[in-house]
């Protein structure tokens, strides 16, 4: 079987960034996956990518290093 190929999602500077079930952010730099919408709060091996359950806040730091895709079509 062939893995399903990541659906990326275009993050502009603006935000607020998507925070649903449906979406993981991948950081470039240490190669984590975060969901965007987890059960508790999570971050990534760096802290590029901060996801705060309890607000639903996603804190990115170098935008440039982190991309979305969607977890599900
Ligand atoms: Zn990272």
């Amino acid at each position: 079987m062939k893995p399903t190929p990541r659906q990326y999602i275009e993050l502009t500077q603006l935000g607020p960034y998507p925070s649903t079930p449906l979406v993981a952010y991948e950081c470039g730099m240490c190669g984590d996956v975060v969901p965007s919408a987890p059960a508790e709060s999570a971050a990534c091996r760096c802290g590029n990518i901060i996801v705060d359950a309890t607000s639903s806040c996603v804190t990115l730091g170098e935008l440039a290093a982190v991309k979305a895709f969607r977890t599900q079509r």
